[in-house]
């Protein structure tokens, strides 16, 4: 269920939102979250317009009281002031909203429907006003063929407009779902996108301090940008091509995604055989951000 239905995400996920079903599903893991203190993830779809939401947030703050909720939204529901109270009155949120295009006209083209913007925009702008020192807020944007050119002025925009944002990040398009379906019409190859993803985190880390790439393996970059990545995909989505086995960093990498590989192709992934300096990370955060600066960097 959402009220965008941008080529890239997929139908598949529009099932099971009733409370009821959603308080049973979680309620089979409820050990092991009290346990873990693991993050609680809520999408979709998309999730914000479902009737209960809010009756939802509520319910796993109090049965979760120390498990971070994230949400993943398009945002426009936020729009409304008293929604947007009325979640943010919920602590240790992370809302994570989807910011594809930076005007009326790339946002309905990405997102598929009309008169979506100025929603999402005031959603974010109500965000960042209602929102505490508990919560975490970033901005998402997927990099595909209508907006990988623009990338200069979405990043601008967004250093602009949403002033108090944690995370601004920026993700290459998974091939599934609508997609996969849409190759050619939607999606890139990181070779496609090299200049533009490189320009613009070298000009707007510098004014952005959390600036970070999802879904690259580390080859298709300048180390210099490896800082920011982060392993973001599951084990079971992504492999290595053979030639990762003379890689030097292949255990920072993530790896490649499947279908990926199966649709374009391994020819982009070279080794990296250079020594190159590292600062890395420790414990669970190695899993997801393990390098953290690149020789002299701060
Ligand atoms: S060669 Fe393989 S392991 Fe090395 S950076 Fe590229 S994808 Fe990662």
């Amino acid at each position: 269920m959402c009220t965008n239905s941008a080529e890239f995400s997929d139908p598949k996920n529009n099932k099971g939102y009733e409370f009821d079903e959603l308080i049973e599903r979680i309620g089979q893991r409820a050990e092991h979250l009290l346990k873990t203190k693991e993050p609680i993830n809520i999408t979709g779809g998309e999730p914000t317009i479902v009737p209960h939401f809010v009756k939802l947030l509520n319910w796993l703050r109090k049965n979760f009281p120390r498990n971070e909720i994230v949400c993943v939204s398009n945002g426009r529901m936020f729009s409304y002031e008293d929604f947007a109270k009325q979640v943010l009155r919920v602590d240790n949120l992370k809302l994570e909203i989807a910011f594809h295009g930076h005007t009326p006209r790339l946002y309905d083209e990405i997102s598929g429907v009309k008169g979506g913007f100025p929603q999402t925009l005031q959603g974010i702008k109500n965000i960042l006003r209602f929102r505490n020192d508990s919560h975490l807020i970033e901005t998402r944007t997927v990099i595909i063929r209508q907006n990988h050119k623009r990338l200069d002025d979405i990043l601008g925009f967004v250093h602009e407009n949403f002033k108090g944002l944690d995370t601004v990040v920026l993700i290459f398009h998974e091939l599934e779902g609508q997609c996969g379906d849409h190759l050619g019409g939607v999606a890139v190859s990181y070779k496609d996108i090299e200049k533009e993803v490189v320009r613009n985190i070298e000009k707007w880390s510098k004014k952005i301090d959390d600036l970070r790439l999802y879904h690259f393996p580390l080859c298709v970059l300048p180390s210099g940008l490896w800082p920011h990545t982060w392993r973001t995909l599951p084990a079971r989505e992504v492999s290595f091509p053979d030639n990762c086995a003379k890689c030097l960093y292949r255990k920072y990498c993530m790896g490649v995604h499947n279908e990926y590989r199966r649709l374009v192709g391994d020819e982009e992934f070279k080794p990296v055989d250079s020594k190159i300096l590292l600062k890395t990370s420790r414990g669970q955060e190695f899993i997801y951000h393990p390098i953290v600066a690149i020789g002299d960097q701060p």
